[in-house]
């Protein structure tokens, strides 16, 4: 009997979902309780999709053998407890699509660095691999199965999609880092937020290779206490190891199985600690994937990262603009701080998501010349900020933003947007609030 596939959500993952889902024979239904965005109707109306957005039909969900829910949708949601109290089965799209490929899968999740790092394995292995590059990234998972059927993956994953796997197994798994965020989608505990990170090896077994970061003490702590079948590659800026990868003497060494690669840190194009882990990561999976060791270095050497994320914009009177709108935890902007080496005026501010800011306080003691707040409300920021600077200022426009920047910065300083806070009290999200400020910049 045809099985019934209701999809929730009707953005890139469900229509993707709904795509692959009717070629493999269900009966599909999407669902949105919003609207669904005018591209992806079309696509549904072409495909003879049914669909529905503005409501969710409670007799045309009910009677699904399966249920696809999209990670934008909490758990929490009433539509999502009562599926679950009728035993229908729900699972994310990742989980869903990869059913449908025997490809290798390298699944790259973490708090801060997955866009970046994915995006860099991916630029590495399509040297020499056929592979595509989905998830968070571009066109979903599912759709690329459907319409190209690479034999290799790089998957950007989030936690939410982590949270409806069942049998998801990457062959090679990378977890850059875990550091609280999204917490209310976590009844506000750490520890489920860190346990969605590790579903990402749950179904590994000894063939499979997990890569993660050993600086980082959460995933150390949560190593120590919990059983692992995955073979362990970690990476450190501070330790050696017999197999994982590690700085001696400022290069970058993987070691796999007495497999060498090595590359000087000064040639990699991405600035700052947090990319040489990152680097570290991808140059474990390329090294893994046997990916030549001339391409490997050639890749690290030409790759100059993703639009928002430490991105270079410009230099006017000796001074430099930095995007890092994608910066909206303390911990990536901890980064972009650590990396500052010259003084800087720092834009920050935006939706503080409960953030504590005191691990900043010695970089903005030793780098930041002047503090500009962009967000409706500041006053944490100045509460914590203000002791420490000569100047601190408020504005809720980016063009004024970079105007005081630009009257404050001199030649050889740096100007550095890097909020630490969601961007939705003035901006659309973080690309809105990145580009506006390029703009600006432009047009000083
Ligand atoms: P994600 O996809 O996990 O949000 P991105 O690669 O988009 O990660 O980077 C988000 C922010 O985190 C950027 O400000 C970036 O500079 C910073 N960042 C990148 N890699 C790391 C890392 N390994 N650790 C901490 N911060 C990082």
């Amino acid at each position: 009997m045809t099985q019934r596939l209701v999809i929730l959500g009707g953005g890139e993952s469900g229509v993707g979902t709904a795509l692959l889902g009717r070629q493999k024979g269900f009966e599909v239904f999407v669902s949105d309780k919003g609207s669904i965005k005018d591209k992806y109707k079309e696509v549904l109306i072409n495909n003879e999709i049914e669909w529905e957005d503005e409501k969710h039909t409670e007799s045309e969900i009910f009677n699904a053998d399966l249920v696809m829910k999209s990670p934008g949708i909490p758990e929490k949601a009433p539509l999502v407890k009562m599926i679950r109290e009728k035993g229908i089965q729900i699972v994310s799209e990742i989980e869903f699509a990869s059913r449908y490929t025997s490809a290798t899968i390298v699944g790259i999740t973490g708090s801060n660095g997955k866009t970046t790092t994915a995006s860099l394995t991916h630029h590495i292995l399509k040297q020499e691999l056929q592979v595509g590059l989905a998830g968070n990234i571009g066109d979903s998972f599912a759709k690329q199965i459907l319409e190209h059927d690479y034999e290799n993956y790089v998957l950007e994953i989030s936690s939410f999609q982590l949270d409806d796997i069942l049998d998801f197994k990457p062959h090679i798994a990378v977890l850059t880092n875990v550091t609280p965020d999204h917490l209310d989608r976590y009844n506000y505990q750490f520890e489920n937020y860190i346990a969605s990170k590790f579903r990402i090896i749950m179904n590994q077994t000894p063939e499979d290779y997990f890569i993660y970061d050993a600086d980082d003490e959460v995933i150390q702590e949560w190593l120590e206490n919990n059983p692992v079948q995955s073979r362990l590659l970690p990476f450190s800026l501070k330790k050696t190891f017999e197999n994982g990868a590690f700085i001696e003497n400022e290069n970058i060494k993987v070691i796999i199985d007495n497999n060498q690669f090595i590359m000087p840190t000064k040639d990699l194009a991405l600035e700052g600690k947090h990319n040489i882990k990152n680097a570290m990561a991808a140059s474990t999976v390329a090294h893994l994937l046997k990916i030549r060791k001339q391409t490997i270095r050639e890749s690290l050497e030409n790759f100059h990262g993703v639009e928002h994320r430490l991105e270079q914009v410009l230099k006017i009177n000796k001074v430099n603009y930095i995007n890092d709108s994608k910066a909206t935890n303390v911990n990536a902007t901890y980064y972009a701080l650590e990396s500052m080496d010259a003084p800087t005026v720092w834009i920050v501010g935006g939706e503080d998501k409960g953030n504590n800011y005191q691990e900043l306080f010695p970089f903005v003691n030793e780098k930041v010349k002047a503090v500009i707040c962009l967000g409706i409300d500041n006053e944490k920021l100045i509460e914590n900020f203000a002791p420490m600077v000569d100047v601190i200022v408020e504005t809720q426009f980016m063009s004024e933003a970079v105007k005081i920047a630009y009257k404050i910065a001199e030649p050889g300083d740096n100007v550095l947007l890097s909020p630490a806070c969601a961007s939705f009290d003035l901006f659309q999200n973080y690309e809105d609030r990145g580009r506006q400020f390029k703009e600006a910049v432009r047009n000083l």
